[in-house]
């Protein structure tokens, strides 16, 4: 599943294939979950327009046009966006568990799995939206218009700081974990990212949120926007479930401190890591540098 450090990763690549061109045309599948906005809709939107920018809100990528509407794509697990004949392997495996490998994205004809194709009036490269299990979805909102997937989003995992996350915590009686994965409180955080930045900042997934000091929120902040950052610096590969489709990538995720090490010794003090479930979610620490 792509986290944030993939959807920031893609967003970084294909932005410089998207915005200042002007669409020509969009061409879409048939109806479908996929489209939150009916694609007939979508094409007649899109036709014609240029993208200012590409922003990401979580996992989510938001096209900035110049009619003032906005298309929103979320990857879902299997999402991959990328430009035709685009020759950056790392380029090309722009998400997590791509289904189609580099070499056949190079010779890479839209097929039944292709659901968004941007054609450009420069007539350069296309780019593709594909997605064979169709989690992703798009969304096309009018000058002005909001939508519940975006405003309920709390604020970006990589601009929250202590004394917001601090606030976040007063009152709340669940596990610190999960309000860390709460997409309400925190928009991006997943997983494998929240257990890495509990471990850095020597706080237990399991203890609760309200008894989290401010000195310790400081250091959650801290934590997660290292191992985010960090993700995103080797292509979002360093720490999450990310494979490359040539198996390559897998390399990275000796970064991982505390993720997926049950029983393994903890880096610092040679403690077993171990494993607990909190709020449903398999979760890793070390008993004895998280307090
Ligand atoms: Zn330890």
């Amino acid at each position: 599943m792509p986290e944030l450090p993939e959807v920031e990763v893609t967003r970084r690549r294909i932005a410089p294939h998207l915005v200042g061109r002007r669409l020509r045309a969009v061409r879409t599948t048939r109806p479908s979950y996929f489209f939150v906005t009916p694609p007939a809709r979508l094409r007649r939107a899109l036709a014609g327009r240029t993208a200012l920018g590409l922003d990401r809100r979580g996992k989510y990528l938001v096209l900035r046009l110049d009619d003032g509407a906005r298309l929103v794509l979320h990857l879902g697990m299997t999402g991959q966006l990328f430009a035709a004949g685009a020759s950056s392997l790392r380029l090309l495996s722009a998400t997590a568990r791509a289904t189609l490998s580099p070499e056949r994205q190079l010779a890479f004809r839209p097929d039944a799995h292709t659901h968004l194709r941007f054609v450009f009036a420069d007539e350069g490269p296309e780019v593709y939206l594909r997605d064979t299990r169709k989690f992703g979805k798009v969304l096309w909102l009018a000058p002005g218009e909001e939508h519940e997937r975006l405003t309920r989003l709390g604020a970006d995992a990589l601009d929250v700081d202590g004394a917001r996350l601090f606030r976040a915590t007063r009152g709340r009686r669940v596990a610190i974990k999960s309000l860390l994965l709460d997409q309400a409180v925190i928009a991006g955080v997943g997983n494998i990212y929240a257990d890495e930045a509990l471990f850095l900042a020597g706080v237990r997934p399991g203890r609760s949120a309200a008894r989290v000091t401010r000195r310790e929120s400081d250091a959650i902040a801290q934590g997660l926007r290292r191992v985010l950052l960090r993700s995103i610096e080797t292509g979002g590969s360093s720490i999450s479930d990310y494979v490359a489709p040539d198996g390559r990538d897998g390399e990275y995720q000796s970064e991982r401190r505390v993720y997926a090490r049950r029983g393994e010794p903890c880096f610092t003090c040679a403690t077993p890591i171990a494993r607990v479930v909190v709020g449903a979610r398999g979760t890793h620490y070390c008993p004895r540098c998280q307090r």
